[in-house]
This record gives C-alpha cells, structure tokens and sequence, in this order.
C-alpha cells in the first residue's frame, strides 16, 4: 500500500490516541530493523524516542522474532490459569533479574494495567484506600491510572473517585525546596510526611512514584530521595511502588532504575522494555510478603489475555537478548557520548536550557528567553517548538517534542556513531528555536 492510502484510511476508519482525528499526521511506516524505520517508499527515520521508549533492543531482533515463531507454532494462548513453560521461564527470569525480595510476578497486557493491579494489590494487602502520588507524573491511561497520573493529561478524565491524594515531587516546576540536592529531599520529606498526618497514615495504601520520572522530565530523584522515601513510607505501614514501565529494563545503563538508589519497593510495575514492544506484556512484581498475602487471600482481578504465551516468549527472547548483547552496558556507556552532545549543544544555541542524561534515557529542555523560561506543560505548546517538531520529522529523525522538552531515548543497540548521527539533526533543528529566542 502507499504511504497515502494508508494514512487515508487510518485516518478515516481508526480512531488515533491523545490528538483529535483531523489533527493527526501519522508517519506511515512499512518495516523498522534496528535504530531505524522506513515509510513505503523507503524514507529513513532514525528512531530516537525507540517507539513510545519502548523498543529497547532495536527494531526487528531475528532472535525474538524465531522465538514467537516458536511459540505460535506450540500454543499462541491458553487461559491465564493454566500453568505454561514460557510463563515459569520468564517469571523465574525476573526473579532473578530484579533484585531484593520481588519474586511474584503477575503478568498483564500494559503498563497502565499494571499499576491497576499495584492499587488493587496495595489495598487488599494494606486494608487501606487512600493512594497518594506525585503531580510531575504520568501512570497511564486507564480510569485509575489517569488519577494516579499529576500532569495535564489527567484534566479530561477529571473528576476522579475519592482516595487519590497528589503530592509535589522533590523537583516542583516553579517551586523550589531548596538549593541543594539534599534539602530539596529533606523538605520534600518533611513536606510529604505532614501530608500522611492529615490524611490519615491508616487510611494510606500506597506511594506511586516513577523511579525517574519520565515524560514529565527525565528527571533522576535527588540525593537520597528515594531512601528516605522508603524510611518514611514505612515507617507509616505504607506500600511504596516503583513504576519502571518507562526507565526499567537497561534504559537508565542498569536493569531497573531503583538500582542507582540502593533501594527495593514493595511493588515494581513495568511494561514497554519487558518485550521491547514486540507483543503487549506488562508485570506486577511483588515482594515475598504481599505474594504471602495473596497465597491465602484472592486476588479479586484478571483479564482474558493475562499471561499470554506469545507475549512471554517475546519477553523471554527480548531480555536474553538484552543480556547475551550487553545492551544495558551500552547504554550506560552511551551517557558519556549523550552528555558530550548536550554540552555541545549548551555551548551552540541560546535557546539550549537544560540536557539531562540516564544511560539513554535523555531529554532537552528549551528556554524561551535568556532569563531561563521555559515552556511550562500547564501553558499548552509553543509555536517553535511544533515548528522544531516538524523539522526533525522532514530530516528523518523520529522523537517527541512536548511541551518546551524533546527526548533522547534511542534503542539500547544505538552504536556511538548513530548516536552522534541523530545529534547532528539536532543541532541543525535548534536553529528554529534560537530564532524564537525572545
Ligand atoms: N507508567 C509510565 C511511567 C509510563 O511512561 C507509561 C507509558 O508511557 C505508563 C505507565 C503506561 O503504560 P502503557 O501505555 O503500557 O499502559
């Protein structure tokens, strides 16, 4: 099919998500292999946000693609309470691979399911209801998930059901705790514990926190947050979850981001990396206590495609192949490169605010003026920055610019050279918002 035909059609007959049908432009896509993908006729598109962060090995891995052949050619799907050999591989796989006491996993078809299932599991262990999380957020797109979600994007699906309390993050937008790393964390503590005071701690299930926040900045928690997160949470009996459907499997340069922290939640959610995207699967995992819990208590939850063969198997294929190619070691190296880019492009462009860099988990933020504004997600977008958008979509490199940020989150396999390939388009895109340097 050409590219027309099949933008027209899937404009006319497929309902896209998060944009109204007239204003979406989709890029048409026939194939991907590795760090890139190609319209029908042949344009090449660097895929510098993997996806959706999510196609973490690389487009097209033959190794996963011989597995899920496998895999169909034995059983596609049996219903999820029946016992397969590809769910006890992959399950025993993770609980190998994520550290401390999380060894139960269920598993679910997304990441927003996966927290769905955090929140039933947090209240049935805990006998509580009350579930706080951050406003710099985002949880996914299901109804609970929206209320767990602290940015914009949650304003549409409002007003929510009672029992969602949102906090700040260490790292508000306008408002600061402090100058250093360390009492931002001590005053957000203190800020967060007189908020568990007034609501109650017994009424209090959970914490949601992303390890590293994602769409809403790339932003690693400052010293000693999340330990003392921990401390405090626990020292009130509340649950602290860690969502790594976004940072975890490698894209931080470690196999889940609580790793930098020297800290394990009670719950990990993850999703996008677990398959690299080759076929839906998320995972609850949960630790030795609450899978005690639900040995003697039902958990009152499940889909019809929950532990789904054919998605294992690409999860099993994806990881090994994430740790026989020492992927999660390539990202941690790439940061270097990404940081040597980002300085780079600090030193070149007026309208360069701010670089941030995990393993290849990176963003940009632009400034508007040379007092430093930047384009806040509350004050919609900024005619450069669709402006910027639009340019790396004509010169073949494929991210997303939201609000006054773009991200910098290639596929693991991104050699050095790629890398550096895609900050050179970059380099050429801020010439627009140097332009609209006010
Ligand atoms: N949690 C985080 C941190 C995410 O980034 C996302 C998606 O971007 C989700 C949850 C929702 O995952 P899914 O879109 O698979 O439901």
């Amino acid at each position: 099919m050409e590219s027309q035909d099949m933008i027209d059609l899937c404009k006319k007959h497929t309902m896209y998500t998060w944009t109204a049908g007239e204003n979406v432009e989709p890029i048409p896509v026939e194939r991907a292999e590795g760090v890139y993908f190609y319209t029908p006729e042949g344009k090449r598109f660097l895929d510098f946000n993997s996806q959706l962060m999510s196609v973490n090995i690389g487009h097209s891995h033959p190794r996963v693609i011989e597995a899920m052949h496998q895999q169909l050619q034995q059983v596609a799907y049996v219903y999820p309470g029946t016992a397969t050999a590809v769910r006890a591989r992959v399950a025993k796989m993770l609980s190998e691979l994520v550290p401390g006491d999380i060894n139960t996993f269920f598993f679910t078809l997304s990441g927003a399911e996966s927290n769905e299932n955090a929140i039933k599991a947090a209240r049935s262990y805990t006998g509580r209801f009350k579930i706080l999380s951050r406003y710099r957020s985002y949880h996914g797109a299901t109804n609970a998930t929206m209320q767990l979600t602290g940015d914009p994007r949650r304003w549409a699906n409002e007003p929510g059901s009672p029992g969602f309390i949102k906090v700040m993050d260490p790292r508000p937008y306008h408002y600061s705790f402090g100058e250093s790393e360390e009492e931002q964390t001590a005053r957000n503590l203190e800020y967060l514990e007189e908020v568990i005071m007034y609501e109650g701690p017994d009424t209090i299930a959970a914490m949601f926190v992303e390890t590293i926040t994602g769409t809403n900045g790339i932003q690693p928690p400052p010293k000693g947050y999340l330990k003392g997160l921990k401390a405090l949470l626990e020292k009130y009996g509340i649950l602290m979850v860690c969502d790594e459907v976004m940072c975890g499997f490698g894209r931080t340069g470690k196999m889940f981001g609580f790793e930098h922290y020297d800290v394990v939640p009670d719950i990990v959610t993850m999703a996008k990396g677990l398959t690299s995207s080759y076929a839906p699967l998320g995972a609850m995992g949960v630790s030795d206590a609450i899978a005690e819990h639900f040995k003697k208590n039902t958990f009152w939850g499940g889909l019809t495609y929950n532990s789904h063969c054919l998605a294992l198997s690409a999860a099993e294929a994806s990881i090994q192949v994430m740790l026989d190619e020492k992927l999660v070691e390539n990202a941690a190296r790439l940061e270097s490169v990404m940081r040597e880019e980002m300085d780079r492009l600090k030193e070149r462009h007026p309208s360069f605010k701010e670089g941030r860099a995990l393993g290849l988990f990176g963003m940009i933020d632009v400034q508007k003026n040379s007092v430093g504004e930047r384009i806040a997600p509350f004050n919609g977008s900024h005619p450069a920055m669709t402006k910027l958008g639009q340019f790396f979509r004509d010169n073949g490199l494929f991210t997303f610019v939201r609000w006054g940020s773009f991200m910098c989150n290639p596929p693991l396999c991104i050699t050095e050279e790629q890398l550096r390939e895609g900050f050179a388009i970059i380099d050429r895109g801020m010439e627009i918002t140097d332009a609209a340097f006010e």
